[in-house]
């Protein structure tokens, strides 16, 4: 049995509705990534991060994998390089709305998001709200990173500011996935984020930034990178998917029994 949204006839769809199966929708986008990384790395983690989860569920949590959105909102400095397609921040909010409320208005009650793409967390996080608003559901919201983030530090080897936007996390996990796409050659450490304070972290891995402040435009990136990707290795992707897989499967469970 197929546990792709897609595959489902309307019948099929009805009887997850009647045994409250869990939705899982992984949210990407396409933006440039560097000279060695594929325009679609945000997208193809999201792909990737939603199969494993519901590879790692299934057997015993009825669920079905939504299709992933490829395209969301960028900020303008990443238009620099030619590959960002950005969706405008309110496009992109009234498109996740929809599609969210579409599922929930036909019955299902639980919905998890998998939020793959730095750029969205504060789009999402206003539109689960929303959608709370309207239907009272809660849709739950779940990011690789945030889920990776002990098991990463435990292994990375870049320096701080070396894990942001094509870097350490992004290339290991590309390399894991996907190392067909990837090409080292190109790979440079020349945009390691430089500017750290007590208010902003070097990276989203060291603890959390007390104050809100893209320094992206001080780091004036000549690569398209922010970050440390010479570090990146295989076996560091393998660690943080696990990671972001096992962690993000026990906390679904949780949000799915909790009714
Ligand atoms: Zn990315």
């Amino acid at each position: 049995m197929s546990f792709l949204f897609r595959d489902q006839s309307w019948p099929q769809i009805q009887e997850h509705i009647d045994k409250h199966s869990l939705l899982i929708l992984p949210v990407g986008t396409t933006e440039e990534h560097g000279p060695h990384l594929p325009v679609d790395t945000d997208a193809r983690i999201a792909e990737a991060y939603g199969l494993g989860l519901a590879e790692a569920l299934a057997p015993d949590l009825p669920l079905l994998l939504m299709d992933a959105i490829r395209y969301g909102y960028s900020m303008k400095i990443m238009k620099q390089w030619p590959g960002t397609i950005v969706v405008r921040s309110r496009v992109f909010m009234d498109l996740i709305y929809d599609v969210c409320f579409s599922a929930l208005e036909m019955g299902f009650d639980k919905l998890a998001i998998l939020d793959c793409h730095g750029h969205h967390s504060g789009p999402l996080n206003t539109v689960s709200r929303e959608l709370c608003d309207a239907t009272d559901k809660a849709v739950a919201i779940i990011s690789p990173a945030g889920l990776s983030r002990d098991e990463f530090n435990a292994v990375r080897q870049s320096p701080q500011g070396g894990a942001i936007h094509a870097g350490e996390w992004e290339t290991s996990l590309l390399l894991h996935l996907s190392p067909e796409v990837v090409d080292m050659s190109k790979a440079t450490d020349e945009d390691t984020m430089r500017y750290h304070s007590d208010f902003v972290a070097g990276d989203g891995f060291q603890g959390r930034q007390r104050v809100t402040w893209s320094t992206w435009y001080l780091q004036e990136s000549q690569s398209g990178c922010y970050g440390a990707p010479t570090c990146a290795t295989a076996e560091t992707g393998k660690v943080v998917m696990e990671a972001a897989v096992a962690n993000g499967a026990r906390f679904l469970r949780e949000y799915w029994e909790k009714r």
